[in-house]
């Protein structure tokens, strides 16, 4: 896995436009005191005092290069600049109905600045449905005349509903006009089987030309002086090799004073976003979504006090809302936070945008058309305190891009020879793939790059092709593509100056078991780029968000078995979550409960309150393995949890699997543990490998610390000699009380009338189950040990054992009582009392189970109820063992070991401690 980063294509706005070649931030990347602060629209403070004012105020604003020059009003020929405009830009959603424009027009009405510039994109879906005219008619299908209806009625009804009168019929007019020309035009495209690019251009930028003009016509309706502009006649763009196009800005302002001179009483403007001409008049366009880019450079032109981005959220998120439920408003960004994240996917802004407002200092505001009372995202120059300390959080927000290929070429001939990277990159250059990041090991043994699903096949072809000479003679071993992969991004300005940024970055990708194929951190630092699988990608998007932004770890739990201990866990969970979640961070959300016959889903979560009432109302059939896989599934909670609370070896077979699928496993159930040695080393070893998480403190003893106080032994270097124990609550009960002149059976008969032994009492008396304990315990000590290879002291009676039922063997076993009775009178005899015990012998590497005897003052002679008690002979507590003593069994103990052992985990997880 190639891990050591390089450098990152288009490593910083400067190089947005421009081709793949590596480029240093350097005009906007300088840092500059500016004595100028921005406060609302008072940002381009131009007298003396102001700006004393402001340097005594600070925080210092920093930043780019400004053109002080532009500080105020000028009259450039016709054009006027400067602060007196406000530039909006309402995307298609806002323009999506009549309904939506009218609250357009409100927006633009109520804007107090003395002259305003609105750039308006096409109604929602109308530029899909214009780019899909044009695939109909060039692929000869007669439907692109139905598709064409559908535009003209989609605009004909908003007109209808919008406009009255004069501006109704002259809009209708223009509307039918263009629809005959578009007609024309479709047909030449269906006759031809093709559309040049600058025919799609003309066709695509119609919805544009129709939007600004009903704007405009409403916003006359409420008496303002309203002209729209066709933002053809102005911006002129020219063509790049990117299959970009770049502004000229030195003709577009020409022709703007042009537009000007014959427009000079125009006060608010409505312009057409995303259409341009080329220098020869041809019609084009500034791309998809090119609409926030038109509304930049017209800022820049007009040197506007500020440009707001009409959306339909309110504001730039932490992450995609659409992927991360919890995303937050980011209330300020920088420019250049704002270009990495628009740049890693965040569409929510153009990443042209940025540099010609910035040039100029502009600040942008994005802010939701639906919703008013949203103050939005302001983005402008990063803010610092006094001591030029940056505010804000290292890292602000994340950003996916999807459907990518990593092309991986390696081969220990490229170390020290120099153009490797560059006879690499022109290739792909020539077939025009665009790189979005590089990697290369420092051992230079390996170029990585990721580049767009769709250009991979052409670029392994130059690749191939370029290199074949040195694949043949073996300096290069190969030219491997990884397919599906997605690069997931993290922005931030302060991550340069904030150490361990990256390490917490890595870590929460690391415990959401998120494999990284290929690294790159740009040397601008205000990003940090991996590529993933593109099926953990949300995932990892989710992972890494909520570590940086919620600080709160959300688990997704599958319970298996909500019998007694189940149950009891689910009830502990429901009482518990809230605090949990106010206090400790911790999101414990059960999206599955399965028990054998039925199981319940629910994405969100099962509300815990009627967990009982869902299951018999709600529930399904059971199927484990789809259990699994909606456990493992849901998109919305990085970390995965399986509570097994079942006894079921069917169920302790599949923790490999789970574990190797990333899911940890937590349980009470023995089986895992006792069961055959092979399988046992296979989990842990796996476990241990990976980052997923095993725990199971409650198999032996409950909720007892047993299992992590002999890790805590272990891990710290003492040496276990010896675990001696009682490690069953009836078993304990049992010989408690098997007293004065009481039989055993007759201490038998009450145990099982109290509850406290399984409905057959020789599941208890046979030992199996102590057994399985020392064994988990033997294993975790680092023995080899088999429960079969394991003596068992049964203290069911041989005659006994092949009774059919459990009164049966209640009624037998009186019978047998006289044996047990002579065993206790003689340790009495002895001043000694009998336990039934287990032992691991960790220095004679074995176990046992059995009935011994133990003087009175001895700690396991002292024990009332049911309790358990077990001592740790280690090098250390050799004088005194360590000993755990307490209630081992019940549901309430058990189930809040198993809950003991969720939390434990949410904390490995990076829940705070
Ligand atoms: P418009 O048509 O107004 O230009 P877009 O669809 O281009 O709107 O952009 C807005 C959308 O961007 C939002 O609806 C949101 O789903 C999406 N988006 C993706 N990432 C982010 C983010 N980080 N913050 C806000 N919105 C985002
Ligand atoms: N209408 C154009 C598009 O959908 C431009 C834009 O809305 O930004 O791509
Ligand atoms: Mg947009």
């Amino acid at each position: 896995m190639p891990v050591v980063s390089l450098a990152k294509i288009a490593a910083s706005p400067a190089a947005a436009a421009g081709d793949f070649t590596v480029r240093v931030p350097c005009i906007y990347g300088k840092r500059l005191v500016s004595n100028r602060v921005f406060f609302g629209n008072s940002r381009r403070g131009s007298s003396v005092s102001h700006r004393v004012r402001n340097e005594l105020q600070s925080p210092r604003v920093l930043g780019s290069v400004t053109d002080l020059s532009s500080d105020h009003s000028v009259e450039n020929g016709h054009l006027p600049k400067g602060d007196s405009w406000a530039v909006h830009k309402f995307g298609g959603t806002c323009v999506g109905n009549s309904e939506r424009i009218k609250d357009v027009a409100d927006v633009v009405v109520n804007d107090a600045s003395s002259r305003k510039l609105v750039v308006v994109s096409a109604m929602a879906k109308v530029t899909d449905m214009m780019y899909d005219l044009i695939h109909r008619a060039q692929s000869r299908d007669d439907s692109y005349l139905s598709a064409l209806d559908a535009v003209l009625e989609k605009h004909r009804a908003t007109a209808l509903e919008l406009l009255d009168g004069d501006e109704l019929a002259s809009f209708s007019a223009r509307l039918h006009n263009d629809i005959n020309n578009l007609k024309a035009m479709l047909r030449a495209i269906y006759i031809a089987g093709h559309a040049t690019e600058s025919f799609s251009d003309f066709v695509v930028g119609h919805g544009e030309l129709w939007s600004a003009q009903m704007l405009a016509a409403v916003v006359r309706k409420s008496g303002l002086d309203c002209t729209w502009m066709d933002a053809r006649d102005v911006l002129v763009v020219v063509p790049n090799s990117s299959n970009q196009v770049d502004p000229d800005f030195a003709e577009s302002e020409k022709r703007l004073g042009k537009w000007f001179s014959q427009n000079s009483s125009a006060k608010v403007i409505i312009a057409t976003g995303f259409i341009a001409s080329t220098p020869e008049n041809i019609p084009t366009t500034l791309k998809r979504d090119g609409s926030d880019f038109s509304a930049a450079i017209i800022g820049a032109l007009f040197r506007s006090h500020q440009l707001t981005i009409w959306t339909d959220v309110d504001g730039v998120y932490s992450a995609d809302p659409r992927k991360v439920s919890d995303a937050v408003i980011l209330k300020t960004l920088s420019y250049q936070e704002a270009w990495e994240m628009s740049y890693f996917g965040a569409n929510v802004l153009h990443p042209r945008t940025i540099i010609p407002v910035m040039k100029y200092d502009i600040p942008i505001v994005i802010r939701n058309i639906f919703n008013l009372s949203a103050p939005g995202t302001m983005i402008c120059r990063q803010i610092e305190d006094e001591d030029g300390y940056k505010l804000d959080a290292p890292v602000k927000g994340f950003a996916t891009i999807d459907n990518l290929a990593l092309v991986n070429v390696e081969g220990t001939g490229m170390a020290g020879v120099p153009g490797t990277a560059s006879a690499i990159f022109s290739a792909v250059k020539e077939v025009g793939a665009n790189v979005i990041m590089i990697s290369q090991a420092s051992s230079e043994h390996s170029v990585c790059f990721a580049v767009p699903e769709k250009e991979v096949k052409a670029v392994s072809e130059a690749l191939n092709s370029r290199f074949r000479q040195a694949l043949a003679g073996g300096r290069l071993s190969q030219i491997e593509i990884i397919p599906n992969c997605s690069i997931l991004a993290a922005v931030g300005q302060k991550m340069a100056s904030t150490p361990g940024v990256s390490a917490t970055f890595f870590n929460a990708l690391a415990k959401a078991n998120i494999n990284i194929r290929a690294i790159a951190q740009g040397c601008s630092e205000f990003n940090i780029t991996v590529v993933v699988k593109r099926e953990d990608c949300i995932r990892a998007l989710r992972a890494v968000h909520s570590r940086f932004y919620l600080s709160r770890t959300t688990l997704a739990m599958g319970i298996i078995g909500p019998g007694l201990i189940g149950g009891t866990l689910l009830d502990q969970i429901r009482d518990q979550a809230a605090v949990l979640k106010e206090e400790f961070k911790i999101d414990l959300r059960v999206i599955g409960i399965t028990g054998s016959s039925k199981m319940l889903l629910s994405e969100s979560g099962i509300d815990l309150s009627r967990w009982r009432e869902l299951m018999k109302e709600e529930g399904e059939s059971a199927n484990i393995e789809k259990f699994t896989q909606y456990v493992k599934g849901n998109h919305f909670i990085p970390n995965s949890v399986m509570v097994d609370c079942t006894a079921e070896a069917d169920i302790a077979s599949c923790y490999y699997d789970w574990l190797l699928r990333g899911i940890h496993v937590v349980t009470p159930n023995k089986k895992a543990n006792s069961g055959p040695l092979d399988q046992y080393l296979k989990v842990r070893d796996l476990q241990r490998k990976s980052y997923t998480h095993y725990f199971y403190e409650a198999t032996v003893g409950a909720g007892l610390p047993i299992i992590s106080t002999l890790r805590g032994l272990l891990e710290t270097g003492d040496k276990i000699l010896r675990i001696e124990g009682i490690f069953s609550g009836t078993l304990s009960y049992l010989f408690n009380n098997f007293v004065g002149a009481r039989s055993f059976s007759d201490v038998v008969a009450e145990a099982k009338r109290a509850g406290f032994t399984e409905p057959d009492p020789r599941d208890d008396l046979s030992g199996t189950d102590v057994a399985r304990k020392v064994t988990i315990l033997a294993r975790e000590s680092g023995l080899k040990l088999d429960l079969d290879s394991l003596p068992v002291q049964s203290l069911v009676p041989k005659p006994l054992q092949a009774c059919a039922s459990a009164e049966e063997f209640m009624q037998k076993l009186p019978q047998f009582d006289e044996e047990l009775s002579k065993q206790r009178q003689e340790a009495e005899a002895a001043g000694e009392v009998l336990r039934y015990v287990g032992v691991v012998d960790a220095v004679a590497k074995k176990g046992t189970v059995e009935l011994k005897r133990y003087k009175k003052d001895h700690p396991f002679a002292q024990l009332s109820g049911a309790d358990n008690i077990i001592a740790f002979t280690t090098k250390r507590y050799k004088e005194q063992p360590l000993i755990v003593r307490g209630p081992g069994a019940g549901a309430q103990v058990t189930a809040g070991g198993i809950f003991s052992d969720i939390l434990r985990l949410a904390f490995y997880l990076g829940a705070p401690s």
